[in-house]
C-alpha cells in the first residue's frame, strides 16, 4: 500500500504545520461553553476594536455583487495605497493578507541551492515559506529579544537571498530603531533582498516609524510587507500588500493566482484606509492596554519584554500549562513554544474589559499552579 507521506515531496513531508491561535467557537465547543461571548481570544494580535465601521458599511453594501469576480489587478485598491503612501501603483502588489505576499517571495527567490537569513525568534512563517522551497534557513541569535543586525549581516552567505526584519516583531513586540536600519541597509551586500515585514506599523509612534518606502523609491533591493490585518482590523478578509521597485512586484505577479484578493476584502480595504480616525483609536487602545499590562506585571514580579506592537510577551514559568489552564477559564492567549520559549505567553491587547479579565484569570491561574517567578 502506498502512503501519501511517501508519495510526496521529501521537502514537505518533513514540515511542521503551522498552528494559529485557537478560535473561539473551537474551544468554546471543547469546553461546553454554551456562550461564545463568554470567551476571550486574545492569541492572534487582532484589533480589540473590529473593522471601521466604514469598512463594515463597505462590506454591507458589496454583499449583493459577491456573484461577479473581483477585480483581479486590484485597481482601486492599489490607487489608494498609492496615493496614501506616496508610491507609484507599479510598486505595491496586493495578496491574499501578507503571508500570500511571502509565499510569493519564496516561489520567486528561493529554492535548494538558496537561503534566508532571520532572528531566531522572529515570525516562525519566514522558516516555513523557506522549508517549504527547500532553501536553507539561517537563524541568528537575538539580542534583548531584538534583532541583531549586525549579527544577521554577518550571517549573510554568497547563496543568501532574503534577509527578513520584522519591525514590530512578532512574538516579540520588540523594534529595530531608524538608525539600525539605515546602518543595515548602508552595509547590505547587492545579492541580497531584505525584507521588512511592518504588519505592526501603524501602531507605532510616528517617530519610531522608519522610512523604508525611501528604499523603494531608491530602488534598492527591498520589499516592505504590510497588511490589513491588525491596525485595520481587517484580518478575516486577508489583505496585504507588498510595496517593492516594479521589477520585483512585476516578477512576484507572475507566480500569483490570477483573482488572489477578494472583491469584499478590496472595498473594505479602501474603507478602512480612508478611516485614519479608526487607527489612531486603535492606536490609543493599544497604548493604554500596555500600560495596563505592564503596571500589573511589575507588582506580580512578572518580567515582561517591553512591547511596541499590540501584544506583549511575559514570562510566567511554564507557558503551556498557564495557557491551557487560562483557555479554562475561557482566555485564550498563545503559548510559546514553536518559538522556544516555553516560559512564555503572548498576550494580546484587547479592550479594558478584555484587558482585566485577562489579567484576572492570569492572576487565578498562576495562584492555583504555584508557577511563575
Ligand atoms: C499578523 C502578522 C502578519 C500578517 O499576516 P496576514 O497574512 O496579513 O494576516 C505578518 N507578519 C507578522 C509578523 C504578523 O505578526
Amino acid at each position: 500500500m502506498s502512503s501519501f507521506e511517501s508519495l510526496a515531496n521529501p521537502r514537505i513531508s518533513g514540515l511542521a504545520t503551522y498552528e494559529p491561535g485557537r478560535p473561539i467557537e473551537t474551544v468554546a465547543r471543547e469546553l461546553g461553553f454554551s456562550d461564545a461571548s463568554q470567551i476571550v481570544k486574545v492569541a492572534s494580535n487582532e484589533n480589540a476594536l473590529g473593522p471601521s465601521p466604514r469598512a463594515v458599511e463597505a462590506m454591507q453594501r458589496a454583499a449583493v455583487e459577491m456573484h461577479l469576480y473581483p477585480d483581479g489587478g486590484c485597481f482601486q485598491l492599489r490607487e489608494a495605497l498609492a496615493q496614501k503612501l506616496d508610491m507609484d501603483p507599479s510598486c505595491i502588489l496586493p495578496g491574499n493578507g501578507s503571508n500570500e505576499v511571502l509565499e510569493l517571495l519564496g516561489r520567486v527567490f528561493l529554492n535548494e541551492r538558496s537561503g534566508i537569513v532571520m532572528a531566531d525568534r522572529a515570525f516562525v512563517v519566514y522558516r516555513l515559506i523557506a522549508e517549504a522551497c527547500g532553501a536553507g534557513v539561517v537563524e541568528v541569535p537575538m539580542h534583548n529579544h531584538c534583532h541583531d543586525l549586525d549579527a544577521m549581516l554577518a550571517a549573510i552567505r554568497p547563496e543568501t537571498r532574503i534577509v527578513f526584519i520584522s519591525n514590530p516583531n512578532n512574538p516579540t513586540s520588540t523594534i529595530v530603531s531608524p538608525e539600525h536600519i539605515d546602518r543595515f541597509m548602508d552595509k547590505v551586500p547587492g545579492h541580497v533582498l531584505t525584507c521588512f515585514d511592518e504588519a505592526y506599523v501603524e501602531l507605532l509612534a510616528p517617530e519610531l516609524r522608519p522610512d523604508t518606502l525611501r528604499y523603494v523609491r531608491e530602488g534598492r533591493n527591498v520589499v516592505i510587507m504590510r497588511t490589513f490585518s491588525k491596525a485595520y482590523g481587517l484580518a478575516g478578509l486577508r489583505v496585504g500588500y507588498a510595496v517593492a521597485p516594479a521589477e520585483c512586484i512585476a516578477l512576484l505577479h507572475r507566480v500569483r493566482q490570477p483573482f488572489n484578493v477578494n472583491a469584499m476584502g478590496q472595498l473594505a480595504a479602501v474603507a478602512a484606509l480612508e478611516d485614519d480616525a479608526h487607527v489612531e483609536q486603535t492606536r490609543q487602545c493599544v497604548r493604554e492596554g500596555l500600560a495596563f499590562f505592564d503596571a500589573a506585571f511589575r507588582e506580580m514580579g512578572l518580567s515582561a519584554v517591553p512591547a511596541h506592537a499590540n501584544f506583549v510577551l511575559v514570562d510566567v514559568g511554564n507557558g503551556r500549562a498557564v495557557f491551557e489552564a487560562m483557555m479554562k477559564k475561557g482566555v485564550i492567549v498563545r503559548p510559546m513554544s514553536v518559538y522556544r520559549m516555553d516560559r512564555h505567553v503572548r498576550i494580546t491587547i484587547g479592550t479594558a474589559a478584555e484587558n482585566i479579565r485577562t489579567l484576572t484569570v492570569l492572576q487565578e491561574v498562576l495562584k492555583e499552579t504555584g508557577t511563575a517567578a
